[in-house]
């Protein structure tokens, strides 16, 4: 087994995989490492799976360019890798004067950051273009470019196409220290052994504080689990009129509960958010499904809870100091 390689990425997620693939066009001995049995098990495997159009980031915010930049690449990223995605454009629903006020706020954030053919339509616009909205809604934020895509499908062909390209992924590998010589990286440890590299990429997601702390930086820096749950509802009993993605207005707490479509076919619910102690927490509560429910049900009411085939949770890496650049105001 080769020991020696130019980067060490640890975690294959989403980012893991991305930075693999990309990194597989130069000339470098690369070596992918994941410390589950396959990779993409973590936030990647479960999330909301929404391209944001990039309306809710602060302008100027990495988040506000990235968002924008990345829902132009999809046509041709979605095309080089073979995996499927659908823009169909997403709301955020107002359902009084107060909400409209955070409408025109999001409108006049994403005309900032570039986003394109956003507009603020009626509530009798967005009842006719969805029926089964609830029938006060006074306004919705109509965003185009946001899509949904399928997150563990994209991590999957990311770190198949980086292993095709001579990427070596090993899974159930662990990291566990950096191999250190005064204030340079040589190598990581992990649980098969030492491997020596020029450069390490921290992508471990929930556990990267972990990672960063084993070379010494940031020690202040903490990652906090935030919990949040989904129901996934039949799609023989239940299907809004266009497969689409429909947000409440967000609040200080975050963007809210969604309703939406899947590339599956299925409608999605949720998530709710609520900090954990343990990062490996993914406990589904009687509590948490009757707070998606209630909160599905405020935008969609026609939804039943005898539509649910699935539920699952997944857990948000919150930092308790995030970066000015990464900020933004409703997640
Ligand atoms: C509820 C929820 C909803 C979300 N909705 C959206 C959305 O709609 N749109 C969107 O763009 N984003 C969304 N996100 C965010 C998105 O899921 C994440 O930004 C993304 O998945 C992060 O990818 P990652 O590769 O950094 O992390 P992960 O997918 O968690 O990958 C990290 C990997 O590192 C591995 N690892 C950790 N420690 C080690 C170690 N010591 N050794 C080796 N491997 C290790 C893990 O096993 C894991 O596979 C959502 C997140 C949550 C929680």
């Amino acid at each position: 087994m080769r020991k020696n390689y130019d980067v060490i990425i640890i975690g294959a997620g989403i980012v893991g995989s991305m930075v693999a693939r990309f990194l597989s066009k130069y000339q470098l001995e690369i070596l992918l490492i994941e410390k589950e049995v396959d990779i993409g098990m973590g936030a990647s495997s479960a999330n909301s799976a929404i391209l944001h159009a990039g309306y809710d980031a602060l302008p100027g915010s990495n988040k506000a360019i990235t968002n924008v930049m990345a829902v132009e690449m999809w046509p041709e990223l979605s095309e080089e890798l073979g995996i499927d995605y659908s823009r169909c454009g997403d709301y955020v629903v107002a359902v009084d004067e107060a909400d409209v006020l955070v409408l025109e706020e999001l409108l006049e954030r994403g005309r900032q950051n570039g986003v394109p053919g956003i507009e603020i339509i009626s509530g009798e616009e967005m009842r006719q273009r969805e029926p089964l909205i609830r029938p006060d809604a006074v306004a919705a934020l109509w965003a185009p470019t946001g899509a949904i895509s399928d997150p563990f499908a994209a991590t999957v062909a990311a770190a198949e196409n980086a292993v095709m390209n001579g990427v070596h992924l090993m899974r159930n590998t662990a990291f566990e220290d950096f191999i250190i010589e005064g204030n340079r990286i040589l190598g990581v440890r992990t649980n098969q052994g030492d491997f020596l590299c020029r450069w390490a990429v921290n992508a471990a997601g929930l556990h990267a504080d972990e990672v960063m702390h084993k070379a010494g930086v940031r020690p202040e820096f903490v990652i906090r689990p935030r919990r949040g749950k989904y129901v996934i509802l039949d799609k023989a009993d239940f299907q809004l009129t266009r497969a689409t993605v429909l947000f409440p207005t967000p609040t200080e707490k975050g963007k809210g509960i969604l309703v939406a479509g899947t590339l599956h076919g299925n409608i999605i619910v949720g998530p709710n958010a609520n900090f954990v102690d343990s990062k490996e927490n993914k406990d589904i509560t009687r509590e948490g499904i009757q707070e998606i429910w209630e909160g599905g049900n405020k935008l969609v009411p026609a939804i039943q809870r005898k539509h649910i085939i699935a539920e699952f949770a997944v857990l948000r890496a919150t930092g308790n100091a995030p970066s000015p650049q990464s900020k933004s105001g409703f997640w």
